[in-house]
């Protein structure tokens, strides 16, 4: 059985939740799977819970300050010394920079956006990747030795294993030189302290129903009161009046929360191909034939301006009563 191992994206040592997606998605391939940390990772242990037998972290100086070239460098060093085949990577905005980039070096097929994982009956790789807004799935298989898959974030879910013990960790310590490395002159921090959609349990959306930037304040209070994230149209996104950091949909993120709430959001295909897999949907429309409404579980006909302050009101007085 060839050795499949996992990238672990990690932000100040906590380990992003897709990533343990990837480790569940592993299992379906290997019983041995590998998490390749770039230097130590905060709760190894958590790693194992999620299927690492082993714990690989690639240690280095020059990756003290993330870089996506020379990450890919260390990782494509790592993967030709173990001799593994396949790399799954979530496909979050790191990491649909660095499978690529890791791909062209170790010579490797690149299958990008996946949404589900599998081996046929030979034991070969094959991996669904959605097109067209969903409309077509296709199916591909590796040619090559190796494979880069990034995965879809939110379409896998993260599963413990019911028994795990504590992995092997080893170092793998990479050649690097200035050269393998951009400089980052600056990280700008947009949504510091904000939920993430990807990570959310809870989205609250908000489109061109809203009306302007300002009343996006009204999606805000509503989210906060629900310990939601924000999320926005692509509408929207394109009018500059939320970042496309919460723009949800084919060009934007794919979620699938335990709740998925659309204000004043008309439901166009490219963003239902971004929120449909939603576990509970609800949206609240003036208009009642809206789109949204045909995938919706809960609607509400409505003007967003009369029913978002209601909801806020009425879910903080629950919240007080303890319900
Ligand atoms: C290649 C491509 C990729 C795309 N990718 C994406 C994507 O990733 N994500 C995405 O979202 N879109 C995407 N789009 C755009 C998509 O087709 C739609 O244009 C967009 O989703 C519409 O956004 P909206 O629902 O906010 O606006 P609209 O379609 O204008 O809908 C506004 C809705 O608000 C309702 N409304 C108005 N006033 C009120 C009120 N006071 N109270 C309640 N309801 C009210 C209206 O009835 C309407 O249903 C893409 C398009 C293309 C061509």
């Amino acid at each position: 059985m060839s050795t499949v191992a996992v990238y672990i994206e990690q932000r100040e040592g906590i380990v992003k939740r897709p990533s343990l997606e990837a480790l569940t998605a592993a299992r379906q391939l290997s019983p041995h799977v590998v998490a390749v940390c770039i230097s130590a990772p905060g709760d190894a242990s958590l790693l194992a819970r999620y299927g690492a037998a082993e714990v690989v972290t690639i240690e280095h100086p020059l990756l003290q300050q993330y870089s996506s070239q020379a990450v890919a460098v260390a990782l494509a060093q790592y993967v030709r010394s173990a001799e593994v085949t396949t790399i799954l990577i979530a496909g979050t905005a790191q990491g649909k920079e660095l499978a690529p980039r890791l791909a062209v070096l170790i010579e490797a097929a690149y299958i990008p956006d996946c949404t589900e994982l599998d081996r046929d009956e030979h034991g070969k790789l094959q991996a669904k990747h959605p097109l067209f807004a969903g409309k077509v799935i296709a199916t591909m298989q590796p040619l090559t030795e190796r494979t880069v898959v990034t995965l879809r974030p939110n379409m896998f879910t993260a599963r413990a294993v019911e028994s795990s013990s504590e992995p092997t960790i080893t170092q793998f310590s990479p050649t690097l030189s200035e050269e393998d490395r951009k400089v980052v002159v600056e990280q700008v921090v947009r949504n510091e302290g904000k939920l993430d959609v990807l990570e959310a349990d809870i989205i609250v959306s908000g489109g061109r129903g809203m009306k302007g930037p300002e009343n996006f304040v009204l999606i805000e209070q509503l989210a906060n009161v629900l310990g939601a994230a924000v999320g926005a149209s692509r509408a929207v996104v394109d009018a500059g009046w939320r970042p496309h950091s919460e723009q949800v949909g084919q060009t934007g993120k794919t979620v699938s929360p335990n709740l998925y709430l659309a204000c004043g959001i008309s439901g166009a295909v490219q963003h239902l191909a971004g929120m449909s897999s939603s576990k509970v949907i609800a949206a609240i429309n003036k208009d009642k034939d809206a789109p949204i409404f045909k995938v919706a579980d809960y609607g509400i006909v409505g003007d967003v301006f009369e029913v978002i302050p209601k909801l806020i009101e009425r879910i903080a007085a629950l919240k007080q009563t303890g319900a």
